[in-house]
Formats: C-alpha cells, structure tokens, sequence
C-alpha cells in the first residue's frame, strides 16, 4: 500500500489533509526565508508539459520543449543587474542557492587545483558539502556578533598560508542567521594586499543579492574588479513555489569548465554541452523568474524589497517595545534576530534556531498582521499565559 502510514486513508483525504496541513502552517511562517507567491493563472498550463533545459542555456536542444530563450533573457537582466561585463558574462538557471555554491566551487577547483576555501563561520552549512564533494581543504574564519567575517582573522590566515598557494574565498551576502553581509571590496583588498596572485572569489547571495542589488545597496559586482561567480535562491525573494536558484559567472570560467568535458568531441544526443551541475534542468523554474522580472523589472522588484525593510524595521520595533531583545544586522536586512523565545511559542511558530538567537525573516510573503499576531503570543506567553 502506498499510503500506508496513513492507515489505510483514501488518496483524497491525504491530499486534503496535506493542503490543510500547508496551509495552516504557513499561517505561521515567519522564521526562515523561503515563501511562495501563488503561481500566476498565465503559467498554469505549463505546468502540464515538460520543460527541459538541458546543459548549457546558450546552446538550444534539438528538442522544442525547454525555455532556454527564456533563461537566456533571465540571465542576462540579473547579470545587469549584478553589473556583469556584457562580453563575459554566463549563467544558468540551477536547482537551488546551494548547486550555485556547488558550481561556483567546481570551477574554483578547476581554474586552481590546489587551492583551499576560506570561508566565514557564519557561512551555510552548504558550503562545506561543497568543500566535502570537491574533496578540497576549507579554512572556517571567525565572524564578528552580527556574522559578517572578521578581516583581521581572514588577513592572517592568508598570510599564513602555504608559499604561492591560489586561494578561494566565499563571501555571504547576507548570512542564513543574521543576514549580515560580507565585505566584498575589502576582501579583495586583503588579497592584493597579501600579494595573493590567484584567488577566487563566490558570492553567496542566497536572500539578499536581489533585493540589495535593486536597492543600490551592493558595493560590488560580477566581473575583474567583483567576484568571480555568484549564486541566488529562486523560492526566496523571487517567491518561486518550488526551490531554485542562479548562479551567474563569467563566460571564460565557462570555457573552461567546457574544456574539462571527459570527451568533448562525443556526440551530444540532446545537442548541448553540460558546463551544469544538472544535466536535465528543470525549465519551469527559468520561466516563472524569467515572467516574474518581466512583469515587475528592477523597479518593481526595488518596491518589494522597499516594502519588505519596511515590515523588518516595523517587526524589530515592534519587539522592542515589548522588551524582546531585537536587532538588524544593517537597514536593509529582512532578518530580524530576536533571543530565542520559549519553547512554547517556538511549537506554534517554527523559528530558526541557534544558540540562544531565533529569527524572523520579512520577506514579501509576511504582513503587518502577521508580525502583530507573533507579538501578540509573544507577549502571552512571557506573562505565562496560554496560547488557545
Ligand atoms: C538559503 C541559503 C542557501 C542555500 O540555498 P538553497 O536555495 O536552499 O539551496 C545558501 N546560503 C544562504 C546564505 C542561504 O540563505
């Protein structure tokens, strides 16, 4: 029986009770960054065909049912965005924030055999599957309270490395605890500075690429003078219903990746080279990023964001005025990081949390109201109340 756990339930009522169960539980979703704006009406019917984008996105299949046009397009407004030079630029659309680390790694690792990752502590966990996968060595440096990295200890241990060692670094925009931002200028600058020659540089941007890139608030870019590569989540600011993501990089890191192909001459049955982490590639993903930005573009997308600060520094105040321990790690964090609450209201509200810190996260699927009725069980449940 498949749907034995469910003693014996009809598929029906397993159906009903799983939408039941989602949509009451994200009544209460306020701790973790991911949120999912309905699928628009427009985009249903794709979702009664397979879309394929196999391998590389500059290469159309043989087949007609990708949208690879699409994804092209998509790629190339979020490389403006991230201000890319327009004759190096390559991306793909991947199946989530973490194969964009893992791609971003895989071509560190092919540009600099011997290279190690430095990376913060504040890091994401994957990060260092990545590391593991790649079977490189990984340097963790401390982070400062907020999580943002401590140069100082980034400083040493690039001096402390071994002779003429290559080196790569993540930097997280915008970390999975606290949203801080690791500086990405001053970063390089220590690299010069060290008289480091070849070093590598992965922006993790999961949450907040997007929306501090609309908001002009990003001190840096793809490209000589940025970052090598950098990756962002679809089912986060984008609101994608399904996890996804981008990674963007740049055209020559492509080529040589390309060039690693076991047998680059072997005839592709799908007409694509695979420069990807994935070989069939999910196409739905590329045309509901591709319709979104299309329908709201980057002033749009800027309003959003606006917004979404906006209830962030509306939730953090709210805390504070009822004597809960709130803060930001800068004015356009979404992330509010409160001390942990009790367990009692941690069983109605799943937070994220670690080490004494919760979260609550205001991405543009979290209202006012929302916020107001937290604080309200909050309050309840410090002055030993029930939650009914
Ligand atoms: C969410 C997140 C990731 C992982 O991305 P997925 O899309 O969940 O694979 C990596 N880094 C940061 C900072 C994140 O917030």
């Amino acid at each position: 029986m498949l749907n034995d756990d469910n003693g014996g339930a009809s598929v029906e009522s397993v159906l009903a009770n799983l939408l039941t169960r989602i949509t009451s539980s994200e009544d209460h979703k306020l701790g973790f960054p991911g949120w999912s704006k309905a699928l628009e009406s427009e985009l249903a019917p794709f979702l009664r065909h397979e879309l394929n984008n196999y391998g590389d996105p500059v290469v159309d299949p043989v087949f007609g049912w990708h949208t690879k046009h699409l994804e092209r397009d998509l790629v190339d407004a979020i490389s403006d965005l991230f201000q890319a030079p327009t004759d190096d630029r390559w991306g793909y659309v991947t199946a989530g924030g973490s194969e964009g680390i893992l791609h971003g790694l895989w071509q560190a690792r092919t540009l600099y055999r011997n290279a190690t990752v430095y990376h913060s502590v504040a890091a994401h966990g994957s990060v260092a599957k990545a590391v593991q996968i790649l079977d490189r060595r990984a340097v963790a440096i401390q982070a400062d309270y907020r999580g943002e990295m401590d140069y100082v200890s980034l400083r040493e241990a690039l001096l402390s490395r071994g002779g003429d060692e290559p080196v790569v670094i993540v930097a997280t925009i915008g970390t999975t605890m606290t949203e801080a931002v690791d500086d990405v200028p001053r970063i390089l600058a220590i690299v010069r500075e060290a008289g480091i020659r070849h070093a590598y540089v992965h922006a993790d941007a999961a949450l907040a690429g997007i929306p501090l890139a609309v908001l002009g608030r990003l001190n840096f870019g793809l490209g000589p003078e940025g970052v090598d590569s950098l990756s962002i989540s679809g089912h986060k600011f984008f609101g994608v219903p399904w996890p996804c993501g981008i990674l963007l990089t740049r055209g020559s890191h492509r080529d040589r990746i390309n060039r690693i192909d076991p047998d680059p001459d072997a005839p592709r049955y799908t007409g694509s080279p695979e420069p990807t982490v994935g070989s069939s590639r999910n196409g739905h993903s590329a045309l509901v990023m591709w319709y979104r930005w299309a329908m709201l573009g980057a002033d749009g997308m800027q309003r959003l964001a606006q917004t979404c600060t906006e209830v962030a520094a509306y939730t953090e105040q709210r805390l504070i005025d009822t004597g809960w321990d709130a803060w930001r790690a800068h004015p356009h964090a979404f992330t509010v990081v409160i001390k942990a609450p009790p367990d009692r209201l941690l069983a109605r509200w799943p937070l994220a949390t670690v080490d004494g810190r919760s979260h609550l996260v205001c991405t543009p699927g979290v209202t006012p109201a929302q916020v107001d009725r937290f604080v309200a069980d909050l309050h309840t449940v410090t002055l030993g109340g029930r939650l009914d």
